[in-house]
């Protein structure tokens, strides 16, 4: 849309694919895609953890395109929290990006907005570029609240976000009904809803900051919606769950055969 924000495509395998599927995975979609397709958006890969390590080697090995991500990670770099994963552990293993505060991890896991801001400051300070999640469930967009609910996820994580680290910050706008369900927002309901969360940053941090951000939308994205999303103006890219685990059609929804 001619904001020169770089367009960021995200792959959400949650909790799917081994580590050697995750090598077979990267493999087949560089077969699948040309430097058209890599010109079009910067792609990310978020496996598990357990496959953080072959794809980064993968990923190093064969000179691909793509960037790692993370799906989760704990807000202090070490100590005693058994079963926990730091930001530095995955600066280690060049992953880029982490996803902090899917609503799965908010809904199943207990994640409340002060977790997901810890976690984000935690990321930007340590270099890491967080994917904050943020959307309604069903019973608040029915019941009108919606902009309140994206304000007060959005603010909480502004409020002890690194200020020098705001214009690199990635939001995702994810309705949670839309998830998983086959039934993504319209376009125009999501573009409407990024529209309203850059108007909110231009507000609590300031234009140019606004101007920076990258707001993905996710939720049911698929090869057949992809571009309509893409096309909005204050959409900058997807988080893509279900329709990034296979190769084939992943690469199909990022424009390749
Ligand atoms: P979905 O998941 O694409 O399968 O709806 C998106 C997400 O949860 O990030």
């Amino acid at each position: 849309a001619g904001s020169g924000r770089v367009r960021l495509v995200v792959a959400n395998w949650k909790l799917h694919h081994t580590h050697l599927e995750a090598i077979a995975f990267l493999e087949r979609l560089w077969h699948l895609l040309d430097v058209e397709d890599y010109r079009r958006a910067e792609i990310a890969i978020c496996p598990a953890f357990t496959a953080l390590r072959s794809a980064q080697l993968t990923i190093e090995t064969d000179g691909m395109p793509y960037r790692l991500g993370a799906q989760d990670v704990f807000w202090e770099p070490s100590g005693a929290y058994t079963g926990e994963v730091s930001v530095p552990m995955l600066a280690k293993l060049d992953v880029k990006y982490v996803i902090v505060g899917h609503s799965e991890r908010r809904r199943l896991f207990g994640e409340t907005d002060d977790v997901v801001a810890k976690k984000a400051a935690a990321v930007a300070s340590g270099g890491l570029v967080p994917i904050v999640c943020v959307g309604e469930v069903a019973e608040e967009r029915a019941g009108g609240t919606t902009e309140a609910v994206l304000e007060r996820q959005l603010d909480t994580v502004l409020t002890t976000y690194p200020v020098e680290a705001l214009g690199e910050l990635v939001i995702a706008y994810e309705p949670v009904w839309a998830i998983g369900s086959g039934t993504p927002a319209t376009p125009e309901d999501a573009e409407h809803v990024a529209r309203f969360l850059r108007d909110r940053l231009a507000r609590r941090a300031s234009e140019a900051v606004a101007a920076r951000v990258r707001i993905l939308y996710g939720g049911s994205v698929d090869v057949g919606n992809a571009v309509a999303f893409l096309a909005q103006a204050d959409i900058d890219g997807l988080l893509v769950g279900g329709a990034s685990l296979d190769p084939e059609r992943f690469a199909q929804l990022l424009g390749g055969r």
